[in-house]
């Protein structure tokens, strides 16, 4: 009976609902983002059967699985393209590597973020081969700490959201225009980890102010990467949008 009962808790779903009582309603541990009836009808549809995900429907030939989002991606970010990846964390450290490897990137001291151990900006950083050009202090970081950190090495300005802390008191950070007309000026990307990457400003409904990914697009960032599975409530994903040249 003890060999009949260990068979069959080897083969027990390891999957199990559980009750989210933890107040957070986005939770890494739980799965994050619940889908809507919608999106969990379009999953059994397009695992149920075959489908077109990489067959181009007008030639039949091969197709390419991003042209069936980016211009949906497009339409809601207002970027010129955009990419999905396995997730955010893959998000960022391939663009680190595309466009930042070799040379330096530069970060303020107050946005070495942690998010649940196993992502860490500085250790990102220094997996995609990229050198972490920290720049000002943990509370206040000002335009002329990270425009005194540009020399020949450095390969793009880098802004990550504090998603899950905030400095409060004698802070400050550069307004994200003036971050963006200093990289202009180097002729440097600005690449942006918004973390939720949140598509619409829900402070209206009285939640926190969180930087859109629209409004950080059109303030001057080239390339912003966020979750498909944190605010937007989609299956696990990172998204990549912004300048068509560099996606
Ligand atoms: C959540 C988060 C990540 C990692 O995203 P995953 O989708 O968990 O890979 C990276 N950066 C920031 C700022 C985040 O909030």
């Amino acid at each position: 009976p003890d060999l009949v009962a260990h068979a069959r808790a080897g083969l027990r779903s390891r999957f199990r609902a559980a009750l989210n009582a933890t107040g957070v309603v986005v939770h890494t541990n739980m799965g994050r983002s619940v889908l809507a009836k919608e999106a969990r009808e379009a999953v059994i549809t397009a695992a149920t059967g075959y489908c077109n995900l990489e067959l181009d429907m007008q030639s039949g030939g091969r197709g390419s699985r991003h042209a069936l989002v980016e211009d949906l991606l497009c339409r809601l970010t207002g970027a010129e393209a955009a990419l999905v990846v396995n997730n955010n964390a893959a998000a960022v450290l391939l663009v680190l590597d595309t466009f930042c490897k070799g040379g330096e990137v530069v970060v303020s001291r107050g946005e070495l973020v942690e998010i649940g151990g196993s992502f860490r900006i500085p250790e990102v950083m220094e997996k995609s081969g990229a050198t972490l050009r920290e720049v000002g202090a943990t509370n206040r970081t000002h335009l002329h700490d990270y425009s005194a950190a540009i020399n020949e090495n450095t390969r793009a300005l880098m802004r990550v959201h504090t998603s899950n802390y905030r400095i409060v008191g004698f802070h400050s950070a550069v307004p994200l225009p003036e971050l963006a007309e200093l990289a202009r000026q180097h002729d440097l990307p600005l690449i942006e980890d918004l973390g939720s990457g949140s598509l619409t400003d829900f402070s209206s409904c009285g939640l926190p102010d969180e930087p859109t990914v629209p409004s950080v697009l059109a303030q001057g960032a080239d390339i912003a990467t966020f979750s498909g599975d944190k605010v937007l409530g989609g299956p696990q994903a990172g998204i990549i949008a912004g300048r068509k040249d560099m996606i």
